[in-house]
């Protein structure tokens, strides 16, 4: 796609979308029959699953703690995830994603109560459009609690950034690549505690409160479709 002349048309993005307005997002609980948890999430064009093992005997066995469990986070894209063929394996980039991903979960997880155990999670980007990270969290966290794992709270995740000097959230791949400022935040929406902030150019002081701000009642949101997809799949005869 070529670099239209504004990515912001009459207080409308690309995708008709208001600024402060979230992609339609769709969240399955217990997506996969193998994984002891697991979620597939769709955030605007973003087709993510996460799958979780555990807690499960540490191999190798080196790598045990004696006084809690380790949390592996792996993140993972898809040859067929992007435009043009990405290649498979491991990169700076998703070995770099898949560490602010386990940082961004591991406040919400009881580890002392699992020692010399591995918690595993798997995550599987099959088609990005930019914010691939957040979903990954927020399936990830659907998996944790899917699988069973006791937890502080769920843990939601949506970037902030400014297009054309209007701060936006949840930005697509065109507002990704194009605009100024990218900042995904995660947090645990009951405590308000946030467990990932990054951030890819610039904001004022200003701009950055008012993006917090915003990445926080976005997670709000979030959060409501994740305990909504939790739900589906655990309420007893739908009464819920
Ligand atoms: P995030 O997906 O969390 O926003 P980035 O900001 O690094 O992470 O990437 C933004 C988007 O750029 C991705 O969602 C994807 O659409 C695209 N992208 C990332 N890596 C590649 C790659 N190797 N090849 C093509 N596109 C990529």
């Amino acid at each position: 796609m070529e670099k239209p002349e504004q990515l912001i048309v009459d207080g409308k993005r690309l995708d008709g979308r208001a600024p402060e307005e979230l992609r339609p997002i769709k969240i399955v609980a217990g997506a996969l029959g193998r994984a002891d948890g697991s979620a597939y999430i769709e955030m605007g064009n973003n087709k993510v699953i996460a799958a979780v093992y555990g807690p499960r005997e540490m191999h190798p066995r080196h790598e045990a703690q004696p006084d809690f469990a380790v949390l592996r986070c792996r993140y993972t894209m898809a040859p067929f995830s992007v435009e043009e063929r990405k290649r498979p394996g491991p990169d700076r980039r998703s070995i770099e994603i898949s560490k602010v991903i386990r940082e961004a979960l591991q406040p919400a997880l009881f580890l002392e109560l699992y020692p010399r155990a591995v918690i595993d999670v798997f995550i599987e980007v099959l088609q990005a459009d930019a914010g691939t990270r957040t979903a990954g969290i927020n399936a990830a966290a659907v998996a944790l609690a899917d699988a069973g794992i006791p937890m502080r709270d769920l843990v939601s995740a949506v970037a902030v950034g400014k297009v054309d000097n209007t701060i936006v959230i949840d930005l697509m791949k065109a507002e990704d690549q194009w605009g100024t400022t990218d900042m995904p935040v995660a947090m645990m929406p009951r405590k308000k505690a946030i467990t990932l902030l990054q951030m890819d150019g610039h904001f004022t002081e200003e701009e950055f409160k008012r993006a917090l701000d915003l990445a926080m009642r976005g997670c709000e949101q979030i959060y409501e479709a994740q305990r909504r997809a939790l739900k589906e799949k655990y309420a007893v005869g739908g009464t819920e």
